[in-house]
């Protein structure tokens, strides 16, 4: 049976990737993705193949891993974050399919959801649900129904791909959508290149969000009712504290 990995390798340097992730690109004679994640591994494994492709040639970069790997050599497509997170393991299960012998190990990674909100302090800590504003992909109107929806049951919101130049007014049309259900003093926080050089945060307010210097290097955490500041840090609390006696008595 061939095999290609769907590797995720974190949010930027070695120090982010799990070692199964490690083992599965060690495993690999050929090492396949997106220009900018593949140069990010290059130096780690000196003597592997590398095969990059530039954006949006993803159905034509799995296709080829896959080949590849039907002719008798090991794959691993690399991706960043997590490879079944707006990745490409899902794409890669599906083509798979239509070929015989080949099969497909899907290596989880650290989403910039968790990478970013550990940077912020701990934005996620109650339930939570991820919104891309890419429109790619997906009907902007579906996009703006599931950001109804998750507002209006007061969800912490995580958003990916949230603004390009392309689409300049993405975040500013979500945050008024958000600011119907939610308060505009709602504590939001953005992270710009997690794990990478040029790291920066901010914890602001959801009214002062689409002024922030937000890209699509960036992921942005809108909070719940619930999320404060903590010394400097935003958390949106799990519940503990309401419960502490009980807590400490074993009853939760
Ligand atoms: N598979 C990736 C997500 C790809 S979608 C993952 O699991 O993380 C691309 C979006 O992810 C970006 O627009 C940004 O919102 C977010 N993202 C990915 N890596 C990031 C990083 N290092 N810093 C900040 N945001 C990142």
């Amino acid at each position: 049976m061939s095999k290609v990995y769907a590797v995720g390798i974190g949010p930027g340097g070695e120090e982010f990737f799990t070692q199964e992730a490690k083992a599965a690109l060690e495993r690999a004679d050929v090492i396949a993705g997106y220009t900018v994640y593949v140069d990010l591994v290059r130096d780690m494994f000196p003597g592997k193949e590398f095969f990059t492709t530039p954006m949006k040639q993803e159905i034509e970069r799995c296709r080829w891993a896959i080949e590849t790997a039907c002719s008798g050599k090991t794959v691993a497509v690399v991706c960043s974050g997590d490879a079944g997170v707006y990745g490409m393991a899902g794409l890669m299960i599906e083509l798979a399919d239509q070929y015989d012998d080949v099969e497909i190990e899907v290596v989880a990674g650290v989403t910039a959801a968790n990478s970013g909100a550990a940077v912020l302090g701990a934005p996620l800590g109650h339930d939570f649900c991820l919104i891309s504003l890419s429109d790619l992909l997906t009907p902007w109107e579906l996009i703006e129904k599931r950001l109804h929806c998750a507002s209006e049951a007061d969800f912490a919101i995580c958003l990916y791909n949230p603004r390009s130049k392309k689409r300049a007014d993405y975040l500013q049309k979500a945050c008024n959508i958000m600011m119907e259900h939610k308060s505009p003093d709602t504590i939001c926080g953005w992270v710009k290149n997690i794990g990478r050089e040029g790291q920066e945060y901010n914890i602001v307010k959801l009214s002062e969000l689409e002024n922030e210097p937000v890209d699509m290097f960036t992921t942005v955490f809108i909070g719940s009712a619930t999320t404060k500041v903590i010394a400097g840090r935003m958390v949106t609390p799990r519940g503990y504290e309401k419960h502490e006696d009980s807590y400490f008595r074993g009853n939760i």
